[in-house]
Order: C-alpha cells, then structure tokens, then sequence
C-alpha cells in the first residue's frame, strides 16, 4: 500500500504503533519498524532526558528502519521537565515525533529546525485544524473508542474520519477502535492515509507486559474499558478492573472529585508494575474498546502482515465486486 502517510515517514505498511506509557520501549518499537510499520518509544516511560537518549539508541540496535518518539503533555503528578525531553529528541537525530495532549506549538519551532515530522494526536476536528495551522505535518485522529485520553467530547471515528477529510489539506492517521484489515480497509475508504495502533500492540509477543496481562484482554469483550477522570475533565479510558471500578465509584460520590482522592489508586508506577508483574489489579491500565475483537497474541511481523492482506483482500474483492455486479 502507498499512501501519504508511507511517503512521508518512509514505511512500508500505513501501519503505526503510537506512544503508550510504559510499553513504548525499544523492544516494541524496532518489531513494529522492523515489520515494515513505524514503531514509537514514549519518551516519558524514560526516567530522565538522558534514559530517553540511551533506549533511542538502544532501539537504533534492534533496527535500521525509521521509527518514532512520542511526547505527551498532559497533567502528571510530578513535574515533567518537557523541555528536556524535547531537546534529548533533537539531540538524538530522530526525524518523526508524534506529540499528544495539549497544544505542541511551543515545541514546533525547535522540531521543526531539526527536520522532524510532527504527528500531533487530536480527539476533535478543532484541534486537528488548529495543528495543521500552527505547522504540523499530519494528525493522529484519536475517536472516542481509543485507549488513553479520549478528550471530552466523545465522538467516534465513524464521524470524525470523514470530517477530516473534508477539512484537513495535511494527511491524517485513524486511531481508536483499529486492531484487524476490516478497521485498516475502513479508516482509508473514510479518508484515512493510515492507522495508529496501541492497544492492538500491546497484545503482541513483543510487547514490553507480562503474559497475563494480555492474555486477560484477549479474553475481554467489548465492554470491558471503563472512562475515570470523568469528573476531573481528563477522561481516561482503561481496563475494567477492581481499580478503575474503585475510582468510577469515588467519582460517582456526591460533591466535587479530588485527584487526590483517587492518586493512590492510579499513580502510573503502579500500573507499571501490574505490567510487569502481571497482578491485574494492582493499579490501571490503558485499554481501547477494541480488546472486544483482539483474540490472539501474535507477533509485530505476522500481525502487520495479515492485517494488510485482510485489507487488501477486501478492497480488491468484496468492494469491487459489488461494482461489477
Ligand atoms: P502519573 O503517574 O503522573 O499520573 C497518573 C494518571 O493521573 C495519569 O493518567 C495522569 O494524566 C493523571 N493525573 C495526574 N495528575 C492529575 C491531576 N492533577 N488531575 C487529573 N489527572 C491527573 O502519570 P503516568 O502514568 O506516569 O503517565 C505519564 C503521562 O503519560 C501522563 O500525562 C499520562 O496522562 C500520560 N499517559 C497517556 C496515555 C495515553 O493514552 N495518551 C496513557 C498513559 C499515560
């Protein structure tokens, strides 16, 4: 498949495997690249700027083919010193960055010197035009069936796919409710020049989590994420469990939500540490409504390679038949 999106970011497959907190590692991203994708390393998962540049080098070992760091700028309960991270970027000679959460524009200037293709990740039409008018190079169309933050205004991809093909002049990536060739045929057929993958990824061989962790979501269905941070406006979507029940239910308490009644809960370390460990309930985990169709754990290689022909299949034979009939 040729499209914009392989042009641009030098790939084989429209294929991309966005920023995901504490499984964006070098292991990953070079499987996904090495699969003819585009793998992304999340620059946070990275303790400090100079981790950053040591798993950026780490994943040059693993593969020759470009991949991408991810940057997202949203509330943490620590301080993060962005601008660091920002310059390790540069620093590092990495010429693909996809940014999420809020505006990137203060660090459009120093990417965009360096010669980095900004991919800025957008959960509304209005953010995706913005992005485009402060100078990024394609946006990652976030619908609300994702992984992670799907803003506050809880449209799907069936809607804003098509809206953004309508108004944007830049490329744009389909992300949320992707995992299967059906979901990569669709996304182009609405205008998509490729697709984002998290959720789809972490259920992989390669992924950087422990077995029971996936295997727990090739068992879920559909119905099996849950939205926290509701009331705080940083809405959340991420695994039903124990935990995430446990924080619906303070939200769902008379009177205003504090982070502070619900940190303990959901303090990223200690979803890192269910990854590793594999105790489903030790924190939360970010998980997309697509767990209700993932149901095998594959590798990067033979995941990308049956999607694309599922996809292919697709577009040369059931829609063109319907043509010639
Ligand atoms: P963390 O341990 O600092 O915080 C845990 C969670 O609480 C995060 O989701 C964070 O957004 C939220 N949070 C922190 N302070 C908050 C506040 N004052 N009000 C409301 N919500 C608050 O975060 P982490 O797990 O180490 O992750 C680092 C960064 O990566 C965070 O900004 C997080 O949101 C982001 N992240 C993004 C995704 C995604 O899908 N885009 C997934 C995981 C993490």
């Amino acid at each position: 498949m040729k499209t914009r999106v392989t042009e641009m970011l030098g790939i084989e497959h429209p294929i991309i495997q966005g920023g995901m907190q504490w499984v964006g590692l070098a292991e990953l991203a070079s499987a996904v690249s090495n699969a003819g994708g585009l793998g992304t390393i999340t620059a946070l998962t990275q303790p400090t700027p100079e981790d950053l540049l040591k798993e950026i080098a780490r994943c040059r070992e693993m593969t020759d083919k470009p991949f991408a760091v991810n940057l997202t700028i949203l509330p943490t309960i620590k301080p993060v010193p962005y601008q660091e991270y920002a310059q390790a970027i540069v620093d590092s000679g990495i010429k693909i960055v996809e940014t999420a959460g809020r505006n990137p524009e203060p660090f459009l200037p120093m990417f965009k010197q360096a010669g980095i293709t900004v991919i800025h990740k957008c959960t509304s039409i209005r953010h995706s035009l913005k992005a485009e008018k402060i100078g990024c190079d394609m946006v990652s169309v976030d619908g609300f069936e994702c992984a992670g933050h799907p803003g506050e205004d809880d449209v799907t991809n069936m809607i804003l796919l098509p809206l953004a093909a309508r108004q944007l002049k830049i490329p744009f990536i389909a992300s949320g409710g992707i995992g299967d060739g059906r979901g990569l045929a669709a996304a182009l057929a609405m205008g998509a020049d490729g697709i984002n993958m998290g959720t789809r990824f972490m259920v992989t061989r390669e992924a950087p989590i422990h077995q029971k962790v996936k295997q727990r979501m090739v068992d879920a269905s559909e119905l099996d994420t849950a939205l926290i941070y509701r009331s705080l406006r940083n809405t959340a979507r991420v695994f039903r469990n124990s935990v995430a029940e446990k924080v619906m239910e303070i939200e769902s308490q008379d009177g205003e939500t504090k982070f502070e009644d619900i940190q303990p809960l959901v303090q990223g370390v200690k979803g890192r540490e269910l990854f590793d460990g594999g105790d489903l309930d030790k924190g939360i985990w970010s998980a997309g409504m697509i767990v209700g169709l993932i149901d095998d754990i594959p590798t990067c290689e033979a995941l990308l390679s049956r999607m694309v022909a599922e996809a292919e299949e697709i577009i040369r034979n059931r829609l063109s038949d319907m043509l010639s009939a």
